[in-house]
Order: structure tokens, then sequence, then C-alpha cells
């Protein structure tokens, strides 16, 4: 079978979670700074810090970057659940914006018309593994003083021009959960260049303290433990590694794919660089078969892939409450209908690729 997603676990990853479960500490601890500072320095910036989840990450930084009730904040309605949600748990409001259909990321000259007194932070989610557009988008922050928090858990090593995400915006978030690019199975980081955000994200990750049995404020449990920071810090040694054999995979499955009609293969943006923690086509109409029938006949064969996201975020109900309708967005609605993932990742061979494009051009009697 070819899977959608899978982890590389190499004996390096597992002689760390040995040297931590022989030292007996098991909980935030020296592997977790360890982390800290090699990821930092990976992304380009003066501090990270590790939490348990990506959407901790994102809760964190939202907070660390002031959000609070009644501050709305800008980002798009086509991406995981969990970028709108830390929005809403500190009682702020999800001001969405459609998305360019070429990238399927924020269209940015759409942000401006959004932007009210409330705004606090615009937030892009770097999806499928490429940067948004992001010179216009900070120009727009800078000159109405809004705070950036990239939403990059599928964005790991992707460049902007010479920066990486995470590096880009005031505050960057990413994911370790098990599909993605590096993984520990569960586990998230912030990156920043602000010493007062990196506190501030501290504090929150456990309980508010700043020092100890000192609170500031209230706070929450979102450490991670030196299990997983012992297992993340070893996948971010092989991180270039496995963005090139993404990429290999992504240039084959192009020029494997290259003239199916009713296909539109992905693109890459201008001075950036596509990690492809996905690789997503767009299933048209001029395709024989319907998205849904592509899926099952793909799956006969052993192939796996993967529809992200198969409704746009301002549909589902709790974020629907705050107004919004279907129509809204139609990039964003039509790309829910359109897009499929095929398997990229590391573990996905030469011969793999071959076998999903032969699939296709069989299922499209091409
Ligand atoms: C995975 C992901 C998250 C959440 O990360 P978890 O580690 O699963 O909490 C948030 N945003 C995006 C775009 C993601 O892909």
């Amino acid at each position: 079978m070819i899977s959608i997603a899978a982890p590389v676990i190499e004996t390096e990853e597992i002689d760390a979670v040995n040297g931590v479960l022989q030292s007996g500490m098991l909980a935030q601890g020296p592997k977790v700074a360890e982390l800290e500072a090699a990821f930092a320095a990976y992304c380009g910036t003066k501090y990270a810090a590790a939490v348990n989840s990506g959407t901790a990450a994102l809760h964190a930084a939202l907070f660390a970057a002031g959000v609070g009730p009644g501050d709305e904040v800008i980002t798009t309605p086509f991406s995981f659940i969990a970028t709108i949600n830390p929005i809403l748990f500190l009682g702020a409001k999800p001001v969405l914006v459609d998305i360019d259909p070429a990238t399927y990321n924020i269209d940015v000259s759409k942000i401006e018309t959004a932007i009210t007194p409330k705004t606090k932070v615009i937030m892009p989610v770097h999806l499928y593994g490429q940067p948004a557009d992001y010179a216009p988008l900070q120009e727009l922050a800078t000159r109405h003083g809004l705070l950036v928090v990239e939403d990059a858990c599928q964005a790991i090593a992707a460049n902007y021009g010479d920066k990486k995400a995470g590096s880009l915006g005031d505050l960057g978030c990413f994911s370790l959960y098990a599909t993605k690019n590096i993984m520990c199975g569960e586990g998230g980081i912030v990156t920043t260049n602000n010493e007062d955000h990196l506190n501030a994200i501290k504090r929150f990750r456990q309980h508010g303290m700043s020092a100890t049995y000192q609170y500031e404020h209230a706070g929450y449990n979102y450490r991670t433990t030196d299990l997983c920071a012992a297992i993340a810090t070893e996948q971010l040694k092989k991180v270039d590694d496995f963005t090139a054999a993404r990429q290999a995979n992504a240039d084959r499955l192009d020029a494997g794919l290259a003239g199916v009609e009713g296909l539109v293969l992905p693109t890459r943006g201008n001075g950036r660089t596509h990690v492809f923690h996905q690789y997503v086509v767009r299933v048209t109409k001029d395709f024989p078969i319907t998205r849904q029938e592509l899926v099952s006949q793909l799956r006969e064969r052993d192939i796996i892939a993967g529809v992200y996201y198969p409704q746009p975020l301002h549909v589902i109900p709790h974020i629907a409450a705050f107004g919004y309708k279907v129509g809204d967005f139609p990039e964003a609605e039509k790309a829910a209908e359109e897009v499929l993932a095929l398997p990229v990742h590391p573990r996905v061979s030469e011969a793999d690729v071959q076998t999903i494009v032969n699939a296709i051009k069989e299922i499209a009697n091409v």
C-alpha cells in the first residue's frame, strides 16, 4: 500500500528515546532546551519555545501577541480547523479572507479591506508547505501596526526569499504531529525574535508561572516531554533530506501527470520554496470521473489519496456562527470541492510515483 503519510523512524530516534528513558528524566528538561536551541538556529530566529501540539503553539503565540476578547484576527477559511480554534479560545473573532486559487494561500490583495480598528494580528497559513505571499503581507501589517503570527505547521524548512518560514512574522508556529514533515508523535513549537513574546509563551505553557510558584496570569499545561523533544531533535537533523525527497517526488509527479486533462497540478510562487507537506492537484469537471470516484479507484489499487480539506472553515457551525455563509469565499469553496493530495512523503519511492502516475492515467484512459 502507498500511504498518504508515514513517519521516518530510524535508529537515531530510537536511540534518543532510549537515552531519555535511561536518564529517568522524562518531563520537560534538557532535551526540550536542546530542541528549542536547534530549532531556533534552523529557522533563523533568536528563540523557540516547545509545547505539546501545533494547536497549543498557535494558542500560545496568539496569547503572546496580546490577542484577547473583542480583538480580530485575519486569517484564511481554507486550512485545518486548528488554525481558527485558538482565536476562539482567546475570545477573539476570526475575520476570514478568501484564498488565491493558484497557491491556496490567503489572497493578500484582499486583506486590507478586512482590517478594522479591532484587528490585532494577521495569521497567514503556509498551506501544503508553500509560504504565503509574504512581502506585501508584511508591508500591510507594518503600515497598520499589526503583528503577524505564521501558521507554519506544514512549512518547516520552506523559504521565502532568503528567510525560513517561522522567521518571517513576529511569531511562527509549528506542529510536530506524526504526519508532519518532521514529527515526534504529538508536539509543537513557537519561534520568535522577541524576548517578551518568548517569556509570555513560557508562562502560558506552564500555568502562567514566571518563577517558582509565582503566577502572572492563568495558564495551561502545554509542556512537552524530553521523550518527544529527543525524537524531534533527531528529525530536525534530517529535515533537509526529508524536504529534498518530497521535492523530488513532487517533480516526478509533475512530470508524470503533465497534460492529463482535468487535473490542475500544484504551482510554486516566485521567490519561495515549496516543501510539499502535501502534493495537491485539483480534480476539475474536465476529469472523466469525480474526485470521490478517483479516490475509490486509487484505493482499489492500494494508493491512498486524501482531501485536505473537504469543507472550508467558514461553513463549520461554530465558525459560521460569526455570520459567515456559503458563498462568502468562493475560491476556498471551490478548492474544497476539487483538491486531492497524492502521496509525496520521503517513504514514497520513485517506483511508487510511477505506480501512482500509471494508475491515474489508466483511470483517466490516457
Ligand atoms: C497540523 C496543523 C495544525 C495543528 O497542529 P497539531 O499538532 O495537530 O495540533 C494547525 N494548523 C495547520 C495548518 C496544521 O496543518
